[in-house]
């Protein structure tokens, strides 16, 4: 089974802290031999990507070490920019679901398939000044997403989205602490499958470091990994991709941890046969 290693929002912050953040975890990632896939805010605040004098020198060095950047919603401003949020991720963020139910008409209004196409267009756009070719992946902001806007990425001819939570329940027991989250009920299948009018969606394993590693939950949050991970392979099929979700800023808020974290899944996954690491852009081609 191919795996692809992400992580988000590149580009959300333009301060020294936030590339440091970004170019601690690339190194670690160089040092396990593999690529990651960073997911970019192409239009972060409103301000435009390609005028943007910090990110693009560094994600194109990035690159030239093996590194893949794609497309990450256009402003990130709201969970909701595409879509709702799935149910499951209420316990840990209900914000979105509040905004959502008070401003009702305005978010249906911006959901519309031409709206989104409006979004998406700009975004490949900015994102196509800054790498001078176009984005093969799409991954919505906090997997906020709707039928629409696979309308509307069909519309604009990308057609792989790795925008939904495989078990966002895992995740909020690691943000609420509350036991009765702390169990596989995945919202998806466990291999790719297709969104009308023609997306192939590749669900993304959840990101159980989010909030980072706190002290002392180390050996409960690496238990929890390789327990998420064993139902995924369970339930996976012949055409499954690991996809693995993560926030690099997130990553290195608990390094000493978090690095440890991820050397014992990535050797673990390793020791079940899942050794071949692969970018999304070299997994789906230049589409
Ligand atoms: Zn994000």
């Amino acid at each position: 089974m191919i795996a692809i290693f992400t992580s988000d929002d590149v580009g959300g912050a333009r301060t020294p802290e936030s590339v440091e953040a970004f170019e601690r975890v690339a190194a670690w990632l160089e040092s396990r031999g593999l690529g990651g896939t960073f997911f970019w805010i192409p239009r972060p605040g409103g301000e435009p990507g390609d005028q943007d004098p910090v990110w693009p020198p560094v994600m194109r060095a990035a690159e030239a070490r093996g590194h893949d950047f794609q497309l990450h919603g256009l402003t990130h401003g709201s969970c909701l920019e595409f879509g709702l949020t799935q149910e499951s991720t209420r316990p840990s963020n209900p914000g979105p679901f509040e905004e959502y139910e008070r401003h009702r008409d305005r978010w249906e209004r911006e959901h519309s398939v031409p709206s989104l196409t409006g979004k998406l267009t700009e975004g490949i756009a900015i994102y196509q000044r800054v790498f001078g070719r176009r984005p093969v992946v799409f991954r919505s902001p906090c997997f906020g997403m709707c039928p629409n806007a696979y309308a509307a990425l069909h519309a604009v001819g990308l057609t792989h989205s790795s925008s939904r939570g495989l078990n966002p329940t895992a995740t909020a027991y690691t943000l609420t602490k509350d036991p009765a989250y702390r169990r596989w009920a995945p919202d998806y299948p466990c291999h790719p499958w297709v969104e009308p009018p023609g997306v192939t969606e590749y669900g993304c394993f959840e990101d159980l470091t989010i909030g980072g590693v706190p002290e002392g939950e180390l050996e409960d949050r690496v238990d929890l990994y390789l327990s998420e991970l064993g139902h995924f392979l369970e339930e996976s099929t012949p055409d499954s991709v690991l996809v693995l979700g993560t926030h690099f800023s997130a990553m290195v808020a608990t390094w000493d941890r978090t690095r440890v974290l991820f050397d014992r899944v990535l050797d673990w996954l390793a020791a079940q046969g899942i050794e071949e690491w692969q970018t999304f852009r070299a997994f789906v081609g230049e589409a």
